[in-house]
């Protein structure tokens, strides 16, 4: 069955759908710097991959998955100097997500998941207190699987383990799974590897990819990437964000 893309559907068909037994799948992503090599929103096309990807794996368990469109504005301050980057402030990233998910509730729709790609610090710090805010509203549950967690890191690649998991190998490969055409293969097959981690600098107080040591807004092995790679990172992330589904349905039925 293809993904149902919410923004497709006319209203009616929403209305028509075995709303009770949906689940909303919301893309977040981010426009910001990624390297000379990948596009301003590659963690959009990530975190829709991943919802898309995950979408499938629900409908086979006879829920209704429905991806949203991504949110692809937000808090983007490490990456705020290079031309492009959008950035918002924490706060305003809280109340859309808050103000998406009341929406949602109003609608009818039981539970929201969050496929999120994009790991600034602040972008992080907002979407978990957006989902704390809706949880202590009880609307609307919601799956959030908090990849910067130390336990679902771990089912990831070593790079992205090792902290420098910006538009590196890990983020490359996933770009290479789900838009090789949006990869500049001849800058990033040239690109020396920068394996520099941004967790690392963060602990030391640095606020920018330039104070971390990426002039070029890259980490990682850029040239290390492969569509293999992506793919079964994306088949690990689906089936994390699945998890996090049925571990909320399951606490919606007691
Ligand atoms: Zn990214």
């Amino acid at each position: 069955m293809p993904v149902l893309r919410m923004a497709e559907l006319p209203w009616t068909e929403l209305a028509a759908l075995e709303r009770e037994r949906s689940v909303a799948l919301l893309p977040v992503g981010a426009i910001e710097a990624h390297g000379p090599h990948l596009p301003l929103g590659t963690d959009c096309v990530i975190a829709e991959a991943m919802a898309a990807a995950a979408a499938e794996r629900l409908d086979r368990r006879g829920l209704t998955a429905l991806v949203l469109p991504a949110l692809a504005y937000t808090a983007a301050p490490f990456a705020a100097a290079f031309p492009g980057t959008v950035s918002l402030s924490a706060a305003t990233v809280t109340a859309l997500l808050v103000e998406v998910g009341q929406s949602l509730a109003a609608a009818g729709l039981p539970l929201l998941a969050i496929a999120n790609a994009h790991f600034d610090p602040t972008h992080v710090h907002a979407l978990r207190t957006a989902v704390e805010e809706l949880g202590r509203e009880g609307k609307i549950a919601v799956a959030f699987p908090d990849l910067t967690r130390r336990a679902l890191a771990a089912r990831l690649t070593d790079e992205f383990q090792s902290g420098a998991c910006h538009a590196g190998r890990y983020e490359g490969s996933l770009v290479l799974a789900s838009r090789p055409d949006l990869v500049r293969e001849d800058v990033r097959r040239k690109l020396p590897p920068h394996p520099i981690s941004l967790t690392a600098a963060m602990r030391e107080g640095k606020t920018t990819f330039a104070e971390a040591g990426g002039p070029e807004a890259y980490f990682g092995d850029p040239a290390a990437a492969s569509r293999e790679e992506g793919e079964a990172t994306l088949d690990a992330l689906a089936a994390i964000l699945e998890e996090a589904v049925l571990a909320e349905l399951d606490k919606m039925r007691f």
